[in-house]
């Protein structure tokens, strides 16, 4: 397992033997990076490709509301209109949910 350091200022992780001369996200100087212990650090790479599936997901997700607003457009008939609405409606609800477990995540130190 590599070496992490965790910006004080920003948050930002920087993976490497020593920390980076200047934050990337912030500009703040090596000395403001302290080193991930290697529970934290466990954590930030157990949760990097979950992290990434409810990203994926959420992106997903938008994707499926633009088609079904499509749909709801075209109002070829109130049945489909009403498919495209509530499938509109339930992708709203997966969209949330993975934020709010990304949330989690964050609150946690999982990323
Ligand atoms: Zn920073």
């Amino acid at each position: 397992m590599k070496k992490l350091w965790k910006c004080s200022v920003c948050g930002f992780i920087w993976e490497g033997e020593q920390a980076p001369e200047a934050c990337p996200k912030c500009g703040a100087p090596a000395e403001k990076f302290t080193l991930l212990d290697e529970e934290q650090a466990a954590k930030v790479y157990n949760s990097d490709r979950t992290n990434d599936i409810h990203m994926e997901l959420i992106e997903l997700s938008a994707k499926m509301v633009k088609v079904c607003e499509e749909g709801i457009a075209i109002n070829l008939d109130p049945m489909c209109v009403k498919a495209f609405e509530a499938a509109k409606n339930e992708l709203w609800i997966i969209k949330q949910r993975s934020k709010a477990e990304l949330e989690g995540h964050m609150n946690k130190g999982k990323w």
